[in-house]
């Protein structure tokens, strides 16, 4: 049975890698989300009947344009922009904007097909959708900034709108950006509606928002470590990163009493022993966010050593929370965690690990929280957002991280139910795809061949 299916993969894979040449990041998000369909498709011919997985490997539509704008020379600039339309069977298009050099259709659609599974397991009616451009912010002035988003925008609206596509943040794109880009939506389209998400909340953005994605995949280990009757206070945490969704999940990791010594950034990685706290992470956020430098500041100030050009997977730690990007741990950084004593990943980027990597945590059944789920926070509370736009009323900071919280629980319980093997181990991997894929498979069948 076992070689039937693997056959069966690599023959679905073979047309995947024919029809999407030099795509490497999208191959390897479908494979992953493949092997963990295949037997349940087996077991449930209506959705091989129904071609289900074909049909969700081809976006239902992608948008490449030109993004011209002049930079504070005067000198013409132009970049690519994108948006991948990738499934709406259950909600409009939902997915953030990477505005980063390394961007390409191949990065952007691997990004696409996981928000699909992700945007599912979040319980609300949101579909998959992710786009961006290869524009660089660093380094760039806020006029130049705000010129390529108004340009970016200016061709980006005509494919969105509050039912149909809300972008957000990814990578590259934070308030800042997401400010720029409503302010010429709303020009050029003269209305005022919840189009992006991530708004800054004078004007209909969400509380908890911001945090909303490292608090998620907090929230998430914590789960995790409760069917084994354990909690996250006292663990050592090693977490990469130093944007968004790092700086507020080593908040969370503070304040459920978890010590967090690393955080890290392009150039290298801090390591503080004693530990981040409030006053540090401060710090970080005023780096970080407002002047925009390097994170060996930081080891500077504390007088913590800096390990340039390095990653933190050597670090001894009982739970790694991966927050910077795709690929970040391969099978080395994950042999070295996991013979230090490290047996929880709770992914707050995307793709974070290699498959290789992947297969180290599930041999060694460790508690492997996939992005898809682990981070499915940050897309959940801008479902929230929308939510709050529709009845123009805001909620409560505390009404948000109860929800955000409650939904955190709901996908833990989606990937208990789907994942658990039959000697007991919760495999999330499989959990996250079946759970995800399911919801999306029925509505696409009860909507016919579209
Ligand atoms: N970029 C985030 C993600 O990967 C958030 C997307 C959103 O809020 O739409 O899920």
């Amino acid at each position: 049975m076992a070689d039937i299916l693997n056959v069966k993969v690599s023959e679905f894979m073979a047309k995947v890698i024919a029809k999407n040449p030099g795509e490497s990041e999208f191959h390897q998000a479908v494979k992953e989300v493949v092997e963990s369909l295949m037997p349940f498709i087996e077991e449930n011919p209506k959705y091989h009947y129904a071609k289900v997985l074909e049909r969700m490997v081809e976006p239902e539509r992608v948008m490449m344009f030109r993004v011209p704008w002049v930079d504070d020379n005067g000198e013409i600039q132009i970049n690519r922009g994108y948006r991948i339309q990738m499934n709406s069977a259950i909600g409009p298009y939902k997915g953030g904007l990477r505005f980063h050099p390394t961007v390409n259709l191949g990065i952007l659609k691997f990004l696409a097909f996981e928000q699909v599974f992700k945007n599912s397991l979040t319980t609300l009616p949101m579909g998959g959708g992710k786009g961006g451009s290869d524009f660089d912010p660093k380094g760039k002035s806020d006029n130049e900034v705000m010129r390529f988003c108004q340009s970016f925008m200016t061709e980006l609206q005509r494919f969105i709108g509050s039912n149909t596509d809300v972008p957000a943040g990814d990578i590259g794109v934070g308030g800042r950006e997401i400010g720029y880009l409503y302010g010429q939506y709303k020009r050029i389209r003269n209305e005022f509606t919840g189009v992006l998400t991530g708004k800054a909340i004078e004007w209909g953005g969400s509380l908890i928002r911001p945090e909303a994605t490292g608090y998620g995949a907090v929230y998430f280990a914590d789960q995790m470590l409760k069917t084994r009757g354990q909690d996250l206070k006292g663990k050592i945490a090693v977490v990469s990163g130093s944007g968004n969704v790092s700086q507020y999940a080593v908040e969370k990791l503070i304040q459920l009493g978890a010590k967090v010594v690393t955080m890290s950034d392009s150039l290298g990685f801090v390591y503080d022993p004693d530990g981040f706290n409030e006053e540090k992470l401060a710090f970080v956020l005023e780096l970080k966010n407002i002047r925009r430098g390097r994170i060996k500041e930081y080891a500077d100030k504390y007088n913590v050593k800096y390990f340039e050009g390095e990653t933190p997977w050597g670090i001894k730690c009982d739970a790694a929370f991966p927050c910077a990007t795709q690929n970040e741990i391969n099978e080395d950084d994950a042999k070295k965690l996991l013979k230090n004593g490290c047996y929880l990943v709770s992914e707050g980027a995307n793709m974070p690990s290699t498959p290789e990597a992947v297969e180290v945590y599930i041999e060694a059944k460790i508690l492997y929280g996939p992005g898809k789920a682990a981070n499915a926070g940050g897309v959940a509370t801008s479902g929230l957002e929308m939510t709050q736009n529709s009845m123009r009323l805001p909620w409560s900071r505390e009404e948000v991280d109860a929800r955000l919280h409650q939904i955190m629980i709901d996908i833990h319980e989606t990937c208990v139910k789907y994942g658990t093997e039959k000697d007991g181990f919760i495999n999330y991997v499989k959990g996250a795809n079946i759970g995800g894929f399911i919801k999306i498979a029925d509505a696409m069948i009860s909507q016919g061949v579209v």
